[in-house]
């Protein structure tokens, strides 16, 4: 998932913060909701937040803290880390005061830090519980990185968390921010082609032909697989093509061909996610195949978007032509609309409930592998 510098300066140039409305036109840009709210006089409340990124490794590096040098509603303010050799390169390249610099150990004192607003979890996945919750003890606002955790039990003591201690806590569900993806949400919520009959939504990434982070190959710290770290994203897929929760799954394993690899965590995993009117989406993960799709057959027509879930290149066609849209730095978007519902004392699009629901839905779906493929009804 990792990009280039080439791919990175070129995705720089596509257009910003566009935003779109029914039907896919444009109707606002961040920067226009940004004037107009600032236009109302609410100026306490126009504060850019500070985010302090909890984890330096691959997606903080590579892509949120380039993403909060384009934010116009918070900003990167510090950093937490356990490698002591990355802070002095952080410091200079984005400007953070040692103040604002913390390690794991003494990460609770962030509490009397009032450059921090919001935390932000980008830690190997069994992580993130503690570390949202000690960052809601610090009565700050929390973004927690999917999957929000490795078992149910931990979402909930999450979000048990952040209501306690009067935090709001989002997911990084980037997608929820870029045009693709929310047009397909209008195509399958909205009936823009009648209703929906099928959904195929599969998401695989070769990562043994790349140097894998020995983490996501290791259960205790990833949750398991393919399925934690890509078929997430399919189920995303799924879910907001249809709006809805779905009530049952039938799940299987695919073969190990690359056992070296894969001994603790499944390699491949498929699924079929079952809605209440009997639509059927069919799904893929697998960690040694490459797959990008998100595609749907309605009644009057039919999508297909891959990639669609890649950070760029997104492309899109529908039964009445391509899919014409820019490809936007999604994570800007993302931080953005966050930040300003926190700064609203609002629920984010992507609140940690949706981080719970797809916990149940991850884990009803290893219930059913485990089980050989025996339908399981999801209890949420
Ligand atoms: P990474 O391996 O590149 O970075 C992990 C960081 O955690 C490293 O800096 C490492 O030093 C630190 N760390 C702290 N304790 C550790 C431990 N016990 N073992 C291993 N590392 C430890 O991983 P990443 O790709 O940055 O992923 C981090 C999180 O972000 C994951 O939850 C992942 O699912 C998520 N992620 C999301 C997206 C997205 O598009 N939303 C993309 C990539 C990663």
């Amino acid at each position: 998932m990792e990009e280039n510098k080439e791919q990175s300066a070129q995705r720089r140039r596509f257009i910003k913060g566009v935003t779109l409305g029914v039907g896919g036109i444009v109707l606002s840009s961040p920067i226009m909701s940004f004037m107009s709210a600032s236009a109302s006089g609410d100026n306490n409340n126009r504060k850019q937040l500070g985010i302090a990124l909890v984890g330096l490794g691959g997606y903080s590096t590579n892509q949120l803290a380039p993403a909060l040098q384009e934010t116009e509603n918070c900003y990167l303010a510090g950093i937490v880390t356990g490698t002591p050799s990355k802070i002095d390169d952080w410091k200079k390249k984005y400007d953070i005061p040692d103040k604002n610099v913390y390690n794991y150990e003494n990460f609770d004192e962030i509490a009397n830090n009032d450059d921090i607003d919001i935390v932000y979890v980008v830690l190997p996945n069994a992580l993130h519980a503690e570390y949202v919750i000690r960052a809601a003890k610090a009565k700050k606002h929390v973004i927690c990185e999917k999957p929000m955790a490795t078992n149910v039990e931990d979402a909930k003591r999450m979000l048990d968390a952040c209501n306690e201690n009067g935090v709001q806590l989002a997911i990084g569900y980037r997608l929820h921010f870029e045009p693709y993806n929310k047009r397909v949400m209008e195509l399958g919520q909205q009936q823009v082609f009648g209703k929906v009959k099928s959904i195929t939504a599969n998401n695989s990434s070769d990562m043994t032909s790349k140097k894998p982070n020995l983490w996501r190959l290791d259960k205790e710290l990833a949750g398991g697989g393919s399925l934690m770290d890509l078929g997430i994203y399919a189920v995303q897929g799924a879910v907001y093509t249809m709006g809805e929760k779905p009530v049952a799954v039938a799940a299987k394993y695919g073969e190990v061909t690359k056992p070296t690899f894969f001994h603790d965590v499944e390699q491949s995993i498929n699924w079929e996610l079952e809605f209440e009117d009997g639509v059927k989406a069919k799904s893929n993960s697998s960690y040694a195949e490459e797959q990008n799709e998100l595609s749907a057959e309605a009644e009057n027509g039919w999508w297909n978007v891959s990639p669609a879930y890649a950070y760029e290149g997104k492309k899109g066609e529908t039964s009445e032509g391509e899919m014409d849209y820019p490809n936007i730095f999604e994570q800007v978007n993302q931080m953005d609309s966050q930040a300003e519902s926190f700064r609203n004392s609002e629920k984010s699009i992507v609140p940690g409930e949706m981080g719970l629901r797809d916990m149940k839905i991850l884990m009803a779906i290893y219930e059913s592998a485990n089980a050989g493929g025996e339908r399981v009804v999801i209890q949420y």
